[in-house]
């Protein structure tokens, strides 16, 4: 099969209609680092393209919350430091040339081990703003993972609606090498103390699951405790009994566990030693 149609549309209205009109046969395309490659591979082989570029969703915006179009770039958000964690996350995907073109909203269709941006948006405790022609709702992003990503017909995926911080973060990814490398395991942390106890963790892991997964155990552990070390090796040993990861060509499912234990103890203690 080949594509016969290509449109790219010059609004949201203008591309919500087509994705009315064409229905789920129309194959969404923004960055097209992901749908290229697989249109190239063979597995996936649409008659009809939709591209985004055009659509006006390639901006950051504060107003209360960061709203991110789902089309902003990666290179865009790693030089917007509004939200150092995303900034990173960001830095940390793929090539420079290749987060020229890919998106942030793509990155949360991007397959496991990908979804680095995904995963520091998790545990930010992001939103996203989904549109049809008849109007938009609002999904909380973990909703949307919950549901294999999943999106209704006709639905566009338009922001990520980020909340501001209320506490400290910290992103890491561990990787084959240290750039350029899809991830053994990513965690990013967002964790609020008042004093000495913990008032609120958000902990998103990534690798160890078909989507950027929430460790919940290793959150409820540690929140109403103090962060030492007693606490920490706790919560990251909770953390790592509640995933199951696969195996692939990167690491074994094996060595990811061990990897969420050891990488979830060297993110909780650097926010311990930060200043709060
Ligand atoms: C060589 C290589 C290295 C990579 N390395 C990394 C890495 O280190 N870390 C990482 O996280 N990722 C990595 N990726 C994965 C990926 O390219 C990116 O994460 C990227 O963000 C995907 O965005 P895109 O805009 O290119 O997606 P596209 O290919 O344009 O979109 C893929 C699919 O997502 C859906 N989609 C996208 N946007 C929307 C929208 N607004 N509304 C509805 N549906 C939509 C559509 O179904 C679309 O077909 C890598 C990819 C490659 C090819």
């Amino acid at each position: 099969m080949i594509v016969k149609d290509y449109f790219l549309p010059e609004s949201l209205d203008e591309a919500v209609t087509l994705l009315a009109e064409r229905g789920p046969d129309l194959l969404v395309m923004a960055g097209g680092t992901i749908a290229m490659m697989r249109m190239n591979e063979g597995h996936l082989l649409p008659d009809q393209v939709m591209g985004l570029r055009r659509v006006g969703l390639d901006a950051i915006t504060i107003n209360g919350k960061l709203s991110i179009g789902a089309t902003t770039t990666l290179s865009t958000l790693a030089n917007n430091e509004s939200v150092p964690m995303l900034s990173q996350a960001a830095r940390s995907a793929a090539s420079w040339s290749l987060r020229n073109m890919a998106t942030v909203g793509g990155n949360l269709f991007a397959r496991n081990p990908y979804g680095d941006v995904a995963t520091a948006l998790l545990a930010l405790n992001a939103d996203l703003r989904v549109i049809n022609r008849n109007g938009e709702r609002v999904l909380p992003l973990a909703d949307f993972f919950a549901a294999n990503r999943q999106l209704e017909p006709g639905e566009l995926l338009a922001d990520i609606l980020v909340p501001p911080p209320t506490g400290q973060t910290v992103y890491h990814k561990f990787g084959r090498r240290a750039y350029n490398t899809p991830a053994v395991v990513t965690i990013a942390a967002h964790i609020t103390r008042d004093g000495d106890s913990v008032t609120a963790a958000s902990i998103a892991l990534n690798g160890v699951a078909a989507t950027p997964v929430r460790a919940i155990p290793a959150e409820k552990m540690l929140v109403g405790q103090p962060l030492n070390g007693e606490t920490i090796t706790a919560a990251a040993q909770a953390a790592a009994e509640t995933v199951d990861p696969p195996s692939d060509a990167v690491a074994s499912g094996w060595y990811r566990q061990r990897m969420v234990r050891v990488i979830l103890e060297r993110v909780l203690t650097q926010i311990m030693e930060q200043e709060q």
